[in-house]
Formats: structure tokens, sequence, C-alpha cells
């Protein structure tokens, strides 16, 4: 029996012996790989040099996960190669579902061009070797040179038509980033957008109110904001990043608001509904509480329909600076704990807890 298990424990470290020799590429080397060979690619036919501040990186890289392996060494290959790097604000990792296929994006704003880069399922089964001498164009299944810019592909709707398709199911969120990224969209800003996974005038529009409130009701050493946020849309993914309200954590709750009571709050204050926001004491035990409306551009849109909310979201973008031009006070009062208590309870309509709509109004 002794003989037996000896013999056994043998082969078995035969086995692990030889296990490195026949082992495939270890994960983490071919997302590096992968990583090195979509910048080489895109240096390539972008005609960038490292380090290039005019070009941004767009991956999914650390969010994917792809034939049962993580993504996020491609990338440190990325980097390594390109210089791209998140620290200089030319590379972020857009969310994704997990199981959505990995891709790369790398967009030139001097030169309006992009590419789009999807791997090949085989590159993700590949041995070393394999991987290794694989030429660069058969590492991806999806290579192709678009036309990036937005004023460029407005101007030539064929172009802009031609990216649209080309960029499939990706197109508005990589069109939105890059674009908004290329109009000086702040870091924090695109750190939300990252959340969100595409740039949109909704997602810009929380970042005007968080902008608004951060100028009106500054935080103070024993305050904390509170959002009440109704009706829900793309804005509530600004308030997780930049005030840290997540939904695990509180502070950050969402209504939606029927079309009746939209309606007679957009006729009695003469924009649109958003939200409730506090500054809360929680030594005193008081707050301050801003309801706030949003007013979007309104103006016809008389382009190709793909064109209408990136730009409008570059305009945004631009503004800022200036979120009392969209941002307006409808009501400012004094919140105790229970009144507290009432605009978070999801049995109550906020608006009616602060008096707004005429079943409560003063
Ligand atoms: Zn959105």
């Amino acid at each position: 029996m002794k003989r037996y298990i000896t013999l056994l424990s043998g082969i078995l470290l035969v086995c692990l012996l030889c296990v490195p020799a026949m082992a495939v590429l270890p994960d983490a080397e071919r997302m590096d790989e992968l990583g090195q060979r979509a910048a080489w690619t895109a240096m390539d036919q972008l005609k960038f040099s490292k380090g290039d501040p005019n070009v941004l990186v767009l991956t999914n890289a650390g969010r994917a996960i792809v034939d049962g392996q993580t993504t996020e060494r491609a990338v440190s290959g990325i980097t390594k190669v390109s210089g791209l790097q998140n620290g200089d604000n030319t590379l972020w990792q857009v969310n994704r579902a997990n199981w959505k296929p990995l891709w790369f994006y790398f967009y030139d704003k001097k030169s309006g061009k992009a590419l789009y880069l999807e791997p090949t399922e085989a590159s993700y089964t590949q041995t070393q070797t394999e991987l290794k001498t694989t030429p660069f164009y058969k590492t991806f299944s999806k290579a192709v040179v678009v036309t990036g810019d937005l004023d460029r592909m407005l101007a030539d709707t064929e172009a802009g038509n031609a990216t649209m398709k080309a960029l499939g199911g990706e197109a508005f969120s990589l069109i939105s980033i890059s674009n908004a990224w290329a109009h000086g969209a702040s870091y924090d800003l695109l750190s939300s957008v990252m959340l969100h996974n595409h740039f949109c005038p909704g997602v810009s529009s929380g970042y005007l109110l968080a902008k608004y409130v951060e100028q009106e009701m500054p935080i103070t050493d024993e305050t904390s904001y509170v959002v009440i946020s109704c009706p829900m849309w793309c804005k509530d993914d600004i308030f997780p990043i930049l005030w840290d309200l997540t939904p695990g954590k509180g502070g950050h709750y969402i209504f939606p608001l029927s079309e009746e009571d939209e309606t007679e709050l957009t006729e009695a204050y003469g924009t649109r509904p958003a939200g409730i926001f506090i500054r809360w004491d929680d030594a005193q035990k008081t707050g301050r509480a801003l309801a706030l409306g949003f007013q979007f551009d309104s103006t016809p849109w008389t382009g190709p329909s793909w064109g209408e909310k990136p730009m409008r979201t570059i305009e945004m973008v631009e503004n800022t600076g200036n979120p009392e031009q969209y941002v307006t006070v409808m009501k400012e009062f004094e919140v105790n704990e229970q009144m507290l208590t009432d605009l978070k309870n999801p049995a109550n309509n906020p608006y009616e807890v602060a008096g707004m709509l005429s079943k409560t109004r003063a």
C-alpha cells in the first residue's frame, strides 16, 4: 500500500512538473499581450506616438470576462506600449456587463479618426507561442477605422452613418464619451460617466445639478447631502461618484413621478422637476432643502437622429461652469427630522411632503 502511494505521488509530481510546459498562456500574460497588440495596431493605424495627449483610449477591459478570464491586464499592456493612462486622462475603463465582448476604442481628437478593435475568440485560448506568432491583424476579428469626430460626422452625414453602422451597439457610448472628452469634460464628470456607460444630456444634467447645489449649499464639517430624486433619469448616476451616495449605503432616494404631478409642477414652476436636495446637519438635526428644476435645451434638432444627444451633451459639458443656465430653485425650505423621514418614505410623494402640489400647497 505504502509503495502504491509512493508511486502515485511520483506520478503526480511528474504531472505537476510537466504542467507549466503544457499549460496554455496564463490569463494575465495573455491579456497584457492583447492590450499591447491593440496599442501597436492603434499607433500604426492612427499614426500617433507614445503618450500623445490628443489620443484617448476607451475599453471595457477590467470589466469584461472572456472565456472565464478577467481582462484588467490588457490595460497594463495598452499603457506599456502607448503611454495612454488614466492619470493623464487618456485612458478610461467604461462600465459594461461582464459578459459583453472585450473591445478597445482609440480616438485621436486631432485627426478626428478612431479605431475600434475586438479580439478574436481564438486569442483567448491560444498558447503563448500561438498568440505571439499570430500576425497583429489576425488577433482582431473586428478592426475598423472610422470618422469619430462628431462635427465631421455631421458635416459628412454619409461618413457619420458609416461610423454608426461600423460601431453598432457601441456607437452611442463611444461617440458620446470620446467627443465630450475632446471638448474638455472634467475628470470627475468622466468618472461618473464611466459608471453610467455613456455620455448623455441626462447624466450631464446630474452634474450641473450637483455643481449648483455645491455652489449654493457648500458642505461644512457636520453636514452631508441627501438627494430625494424625483423623477429618476440618467442624472442619478452622478451622485454615487461625486458625493459617494450609493444604493447600498444610502443618502440617495429615488422616486417615480406621475405624469399628472410632473405636468402640474412644470406648469406651476416653469421648469421640469428634478428632485429635492438637502444639506443635512446631523448634529443639529436640521437641514436646508432646495427643490430644483432642470431645463434641457428644447430647440428643435434638424440633423441626423444619432447626432442629437452627443451634440447636446457637448453643449452642456462646455457649460458646466454655469449650472444656473439650466437649474432653477422651485422652492427652498427648512427640514426637520420628521420631514426628512417623510421625504425618504417611499409611500409619500416628496413634492406633497414639501407642500408643492395643489393637494398640499398652502
Ligand atoms: Zn444616459
